[in-house]
């Protein structure tokens, strides 16, 4: 339905665009879920709405999604002013991406003023997520000094408010531990924004503790960076960049379709196992062929 939802979209851009887009992200069990219904419930008390999406690329593969279990978010999934939305089932990042995209701009068409984008802390999700949002938190535990050095830079480098999360119980000192030597190491990172430098709490989604200072903050956000315009300018960079890659999917896709191509890309294809045909060579054959099919 290709056609249809490019009408729709189109319809539907005028009404768009009026929410703040948060990606959270984090490792499994580091508590993303109870996380968002603590901090979503707080959000629709504040008079918000809220839309729940994830970007789910494991989906494919166990067949469910991290959204699908029906115990996870169950206040916030019943609540009115509330959308909660599983992974779309999709093959590949990029396509869970660009449908999440897409339904990111439908629902706030329809009126939700904060976009919440989950995504397990694995493999790429993180940056295509960083790239469809306005700000980007990433949750972690509380852990030692050698622990810390396990995380992955470049994550480090993409967050905009790093949150240690489990600051409870007989953690505390611990969350506390690992908060100042996060702050540390914020320090020697890039980060995204000059007008932002990441800020470092702990908070405990179990007891509800540090929810409302995480929300001060993404406001706090949203204010620096809506008075330097950079907020805006990100957002239209953003969207520019989902026009390429939506160009370059389409003509993949139309390309791979293509009844001449498909006749001479396995050809192709074996002599560049086999080592025959140097990549760049096969991949000009093929251009070729559909351009002149
Ligand atoms: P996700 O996989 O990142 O979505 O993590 P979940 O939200 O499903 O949480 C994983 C486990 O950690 C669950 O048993 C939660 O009850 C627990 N959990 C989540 N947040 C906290 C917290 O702030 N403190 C404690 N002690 N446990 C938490």
């Amino acid at each position: 339905h290709r056609q249809q939802t490019a009408e729709l979209l189109e319809t539907l851009i005028p009404d768009a665009g009026n929410s703040i887009r948060i990606g959270i992200s984090g490792a499994p069990g580091v508590g993303k879920s109870t996380f968002i219904e603590v901090l979503g419930s707080h959000l629709i008390q504040l008079g918000h709405s809220v839309a729940v999406l994830a970007v789910d690329p494991s989906s494919a593969v166990t067949g469910g999604s991290i959204l699908g279990d029906k115990t996870r978010m169950e206040t916030l999934a019943f609540a009115e002013k509330a959308f909660v939305r599983p992974s779309p089932a999709g093959s590949t990042l990029g396509g869970v991406a660009r449908r999440t995209r897409e339904s990111m701009l439908v629902c706030e068409a329809a009126g939700f003023d904060i976009i919440l984008v989950e995504t397990v802390g694995v493999g790429q999700s993180e940056t295509a997520v960083a790239d469809m949002t306005d700000m980007f938190l990433l949750l972690l535990l509380p852990a030692g000094g050698d622990e810390l050095q396990g995380i992955k830079r470049g994550i480090m480098e993409l967050a905009d408010l790093i949150l240690v999360n489990k600051a409870d119980g007989d953690q505390v000192a611990l969350a506390a531990r690992t908060m100042g030597d996060y702050r540390s190491a914020v320090q020697f990172l890039a980060s995204r924004f000059d007008e932002w430098q990441t800020p470092v709490m702990t908070c405990s989604s179990l007891n509800n503790e540090g929810v409302a200072e995480v929300w001060a903050q993404v406001d706090a956000f949203k204010k620096v960076l809506s008075e330097t315009g950079r907020l805006q300018q990100c957002r239209a960079e953003q969207a520019k960049a989902w026009m390429w890659s939506e160009m370059t999917e389409s003509l993949v896709a139309d390309l791979k379709s293509d009844e001449r191509v498909k006749l001479l890309v396995p050809d192709i294809e074996s002599a560049v196992l086999a080592g025959e045909l140097p990549a760049t060579v096969g991949a000009q054959r093929v251009i070729n062929l559909y351009k002149n099919s």
